[in-house]
């Protein structure tokens, strides 16, 4: 299969380097030429089938050509080892948690799922290709870099570094990164999430740090990283069918990037039967406000409660806009859009638990509140889950007057010693750091 950039004027890519260099030359996101549907008869069936296996059959259709059937299965069975249950909240609504991985984030079945294609492509090597060490640099405010950093855990011929913004990530966040050790180095930066991503970026376009060593980048521009995501809808569908409630699906997802919508509508693509689908901002509204006027236009983001989706230019919208041929029309016709203020996230969060017993976090809060003021009769809407609510338990339990528990995973990344190189956010300094590396 090859990829093409969405912005027209790179060179046509292969899977492999796709994966490898992230973003095209263009610095457009790539895209497969063509999205094959899965079989009817999959859909038929789909209702009996464990995740790992519905999730190879998804991947099989998308990376069978490129990818080894046997090492594609490996890989599979190697990343979906949890579950990602869906859990019924009120007669209409139910929600897909999708927090059950090593981590606690739903990012780990794609940091993971790209971290041993990378391995496959390294191992496989090729007379022409470069096999050096791929560094991968990634800037977090706290859960990319937990999910990046421990999907790549011990994985060799790569190297990550985590950066993230000293003093502004939660205390179990910065555990989860900077206690691992081994091929995984964190990076303390003095400054804001935005000066780390400055940092990465430079490191991206600059040459001689490019000839000195293999960089790439792991957030959800990267093909790997995003499309693996699609497992958890066709998972959702599934348990939903299994239950008699698939029928007319409406899929709530709590969008930040948009990485994880965008792998919804690359499944829907594929022919997984939903109706429609409901992109739920916080107070970040550019894709709303896209879906009611036809612009798009980026503005700086807004500190939320829902930190995952402060996101003022979401990367992937690049990707929705180029699979509906740029048409506002299509894109409305299938998605549609909601977005709340912290006070609604406070309210909403209050209600469910009071209503249902139910414990949102502030990101899947804004996904159960898009279903209850949009869905219609007939409809059954799941929304995602997308954090535990532990990761945010100081607010959690502040809003909600509970004490929600840690699960031991988490706790357990807490017992570890931190360690990290403290930087300045000078780019002069990590590049002549980076310079004594790899
Ligand atoms: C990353 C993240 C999101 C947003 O996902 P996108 O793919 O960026 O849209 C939402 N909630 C949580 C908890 C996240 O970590």
């Amino acid at each position: 299969m090859k990829y093409y950039s969405t912005n027209g004027k790179a060179p046509l890519a292969d899977l492999q380097k796709a994966v490898v260099k992230g973003l095209a030359e263009d610095r457009g996101l790539y895209m497969p030429e063509c999205i094959k549907k899965l079989p009817k008869e999959f859909f038929e069936n789909i209702g009996d089938m464990p995740f790992q296996e519905i999730a190879y059959n998804v991947a099989y259709t998308f990376f069978g050509e490129d990818v080894d059937a046997d090492a594609l299965k490996d890989i599979v069975y190697d990343t979906l080892c949890f579950d990602c249950p869906v859990v019924k909240v009120t007669d209409q609504i139910y929600t897909l948690e999708l927090f059950h991985g090593p981590t606690l984030a739903f990012k780990d079945v794609g940091a993971r799922f790209m971290a041993r294609l990378l391995q496959y492509f390294i191992r496989r090597g090729t007379p022409t290709s470069d096999n050096r060490t791929v560094n991968v640099l990634v800037a977090t405010s706290g859960d990319t870099g937990s999910a990046v950093a421990n999907g790549f855990l011990g994985v060799d011929g790569i190297h990550v570094y985590v950066l993230y913004p000293k003093g502004k990530v939660s205390p179990i966040q910065e555990c989860q990164f900077t206690t691992l050790g081994k091929n995984i180095t964190a990076i303390e930066v003095d400054g804001v999430f935005d000066d780390c991503q400055a940092l990465v970026k430079n490191a991206f376009m600059d040459e001689e740090l490019n000839r000195h060593m293999r960089l790439t980048s792991a957030n959800s521009i990267n093909v790997a990283r995003f499309l693996p995501q699609a497992f958890y809808y066709f998972n959702a569908y599934a348990r939903m069918k299994a239950q008699g409630h698939a029928d007319q699906l409406v899929m709530c997802v709590p969008s930040g990037n948009f990485g994880n919508i965008c792998a919804a509508l690359f499944g829907h693509r594929m022919g997984l039967p939903v109706k429609r689908f409901i992109a739920a901002n916080n107070a970040n509204d550019i894709f709303y406000n896209y879906l009611q006027t036809g612009k798009y236009e980026p503005k700086p983001s807004k500190q939320t409660l829902a930190n995952a989706m402060d996101v003022g230019d979401p990367s992937n919208f690049a990707r929705i806009y180029d699979l509906y041929g740029k048409s506002h029309e299509a894109i409305t016709a299938l998605i549609s859009g909601a977005t709340y203020s912290d006070n609604q996230i406070r309210a909403t969060m209050r209600q469910c638990y009071e209503q249902t017993g139910y414990v949102l976090d502030p990101h899947g809060a804004c996904g159960y509140q898009a279903l209850i003021d949009n869905l219609k009769p007939g409809e059954v809407g799941v929304f995602c889950e997308t954090a535990h609510p532990a990761k945010f338990k100081e607010k959690v339990d502040d809003i909600l007057g509970s004490d929600v528990e840690i699960p031991l995973r988490l706790a357990a990344f807490m017992r570890g010693k931190k360690q990290s190189v403290p930087m300045s956010k000078d780019f002069i300094e990590f590049k002549k750091y980076l310079l004594t590396q790899g």
